[in-house]
C-alpha cells in the first residue's frame, strides 16, 4: 500500500516508522523531520496517489485545516484515516467532507501512548463504514494489537472520550481514597491489597497505582514523570465536556474531573507530570 502520514510527532513518528517496514510511506510535518522516513514538501504532496492518508495531529481545528488541504489531492476511493484525538464534531465533519470528495474516512483514536506507538501495540477505536474499516485493518495490525470497530464516523472519538472520562474520574477517586486512608491510619499496602481485590478495584488502582512503591511499577515509582501527562488528560476531559454539552448529556463527575485537572495543570504544578500526580496534590491538601 502507498501510505501518506501527516503529523510526525511523539506518536506519529514511531507509527509511521512501523508502517515503513512493510509499506511505502511518505510523511509530512510542519516542524518534525524524523530520520529514516521519506518526507514530502507539503501535505498535498503526501496525499497525491496515496491509498491511505493517516493524520496524527494535535486537535480538531488542525485536522479540519489539513483535511481541506489533502482531500482534493487524494485519489477517488482512497481512505483518510485520522488517528488523532479530536472532538466528535470535527471527526464527523471531516468524514462528510471526505464522502463528498469521493473518499472514505475512518476516525481511529488510539490508546497506549508513546510506548504503544513505538512497540506497535496500540489499541484503535474506529468509526466509519465497514468497507473503510476493512481497508485499513492491515495497518491497524501493524501499528497496534487491537482495533475495535465502534460504528459510523465519529464513534471512534466517542469511545475514546468516554473511556478517558472514566479514566480521569477513576484516577481522582483512587487518589483521594489513598489520602483519606492515610488520614485514617490505614497502611497503603493494606489499602491496595483490599481494594485491588474488592469492588473498588479499577485500572488506576490495579495496573497504574498512583501510590509509589505500591502495586505494579507505574509513573508514581518514577517521580510522576509521564506516562500519560496531566495536560493530555485535561485535553481529553475537555473533549468529553464539549461532547456532553453538544449531546445534552449529564456528566457531573466528568465535569468535576475536568475542573480539577484544569486547576492542577494551569494554576498549580501539574503540567509535565503524570496524571497520577493527583495523589501528591491531594496530600498537600489543596482545595478546589
Ligand atoms: P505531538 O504534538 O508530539 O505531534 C503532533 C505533530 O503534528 C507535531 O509534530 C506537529 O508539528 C504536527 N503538526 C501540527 N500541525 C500540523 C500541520 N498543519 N501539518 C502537519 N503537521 C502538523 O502530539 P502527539 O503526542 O504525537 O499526539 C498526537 C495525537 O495523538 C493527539 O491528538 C493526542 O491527543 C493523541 N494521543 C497522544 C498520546 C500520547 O501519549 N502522546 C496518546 C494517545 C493519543
Amino acid at each position: 500500500m502507498k501510505i501518506g502520514f501527516i503529523g510526525l510527532g511523539n506518536m506519529g513518528a514511531p507509527m509511521a516508522a512501523n508502517l515503513a517496514k512493510s509499506h511505502e510511506v511518505t510523511g509530512f510535518d510542519t516542524v518534525a523531520q524524523p530520520a529514516g522516513l521519506t518526507l514530502a514538501a507539503d501535505a498535498a504532496a503526501v496525499a497525491d496517489g496515496a491509498d491511505v492518508v493517516i493524520t496524527m495531529l494535535p486537535n480538531g481545528d488542525i485536522l479540519r485545516a489539513v483535511a481541506a488541504q489533502i482531500h482534493p489531492a487524494m485519489k477517488a476511493g482512497a481512505v483518510h484515516l485520522d488517528c488523532s484525538t479530536v472532538d466528535v464534531d470535527a471527526a464527523r465533519a471531516v468524514a462528510d467532507q471526505a464522502a463528498s470528495a469521493g473518499l472514505l474516512a475512518v476516525d481511529a483514536p488510539v490508546s497506549g501512548g508513546i510506548g504503544g506507538a513505538t512497540n506497535g501495540t496500540l489499541t484503535f477505536m474506529a468509526g466509519g463504514s465497514e468497507q473503510a474499516f476493512e481497508i485499513v485493518q492491515p495497518l491497524f495490525d501493524i501499528m497496534g494489537q487491537k482495533a475495535v470497530h465502534c460504528g459510523p464516523s465519529g464513534n471512534g472519538q466517542a469511545a475514546k472520550i468516554c473511556n478517558n472520562m472514566i479514566l480521569g474520574v477513576t484516577m481522582i477517586a483512587t487518589c483521594e481514597a489513598f489520602v483519606l486512608a492515610d488520614k485514617l491510619g490505614l497502611d497503603r499496602q493494606a489499602m491496595f491489597d483490599v481494594v485491588s481485590t474488592s469492588s473498588g478495584y479499577s485500572w488506576t488502582m490495579n495496573a497504574y497505582c498512583p501510590a509509589p512503591g505500591i502495586g505494579p511499577q507505574s509513573p508514581a515509582d518514577n517521580g510522576y514523570q509521564p506516562g500519560f501527562a496531566s495536560e493530555l488528560m485535561l485535553k481529553d476531559l475537555r473533549l468529553s465536556q464539549v461532547a456532553a454539552m453538544a449531546a445534552d448529556a449529564d456528566t457531573p463527575m466528568g465535569k468535576a474531573a475536568t475542573a480539577l485537572y484544569a486547576q492542577f495543570v494551569e494554576d498549580e504544578d501539574g503540567a509535565g507530570k503524570d496524571f497520577s500526580a493527583m495523589l501528591p496534590r491531594f496530600e498537600s491538601r489543596r482545595h478546589s
